[in-house]
């Protein structure tokens, strides 16, 4: 009789020497960050065609900055990593968990321990100055907007969420790194991704093509099911948890 499926994928675990984890809106859902739309209350009195756009932005960044400063400052402070950032930066403990690709710009991979993120969007926790790059971190970018919109620098230069807007295009070296993990690794799990948009719908092919074995962890269906070794449709954070315990 085949084992149950958190057996088989306990053991996979056990025999990977290189995971490449790739997390989506889905695992941050857990943490209760919502994703742009349906999230209720004040996120749905701002357009994301707006604050996440960069043309308007550039046009009126008080917009963005008032997103910020009244919906997404107070979800990211309260905002706390969940069993499966946990998890897997157990794992990197481990010496099992090599890199960890996230479409997510919460940054609580990072804040779970994490040391190796791809992050392909970038993290909503850090700013810099377009004039002069200086960076500021979460709490001295609330601090600034509580003072002046759009917070300034002391350069005189705009300051800007490190996220890739709407109308930017992803990093290169980010991509191109997650392709080589990708590549290289011998157990590619997906967590909470619906694996339709580019490059998550590439980067599972990818390591399958390259003999990685592919896990998916997401609520609903993805189109990458038929070439997965295995598929658990429900929360990363609980199959993750039950892994490490
Ligand atoms: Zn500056």
């Amino acid at each position: 009789m085949p084992d149950n499926p958190i057996s088989q994928l306990k053991s996979i675990i056990r025999d990977a020497t290189d995971i490449v984890a790739f997390s989506g809106a889905g695992l941050s859902a857990e943490s209760g960050i919502p994703t742009y739309r349906g999230a209720g209350g004040l996120w749905n009195e701002y357009d994301p065609d707006k604050y996440a756009n960069i043309d308007y932005f550039m046009h009126d960044p008080s917009y963005y900055w008032r997103f910020f400063r009244d919906v997404r400052y107070p979800i990211l402070k309260d905002a706390k990593p969940n069993e499966g950032h946990v998890a897997l930066a157990k794992m990197e403990g481990q010496g099992k968990c090599k890199s960890v690709i996230t479409q997510n710009i919460d940054g609580l991979h990072v804040e779970a321990g994490q040391k190796r993120v791809i992050e392909l969007h970038g993290n909503t926790r850090r700013f810099y100055c377009m004039n002069c790059s200086d960076s500021l971190n979460l709490s001295e970018a609330h601090e600034l907007v509580g003072r002046e919109l759009p917070p300034k620098c002391s350069c005189g230069g705009l300051i800007r969420p490190d996220v890739v807007f709407f109308g930017e295009s992803l990093p290169q070296e980010a991509l191109e790194e997650a392709s080589r993990a990708s590549l290289e690794c011998d157990v590619f799990i997906v967590l909470g991704s619906s694996l339709v948009v580019q490059p998550a719908a590439q980067l599972p092919v990818l390591a399958k093509r390259r003999g990685a074995q592919l896990i998916i962890i997401n609520i609903g269906e993805t189109p990458l099911e038929g070439m997965a070794d295995l598929v658990f449709d429900e929360n990363a954070s609980v199959i993750l948890s039950q892994l490490v315990s």
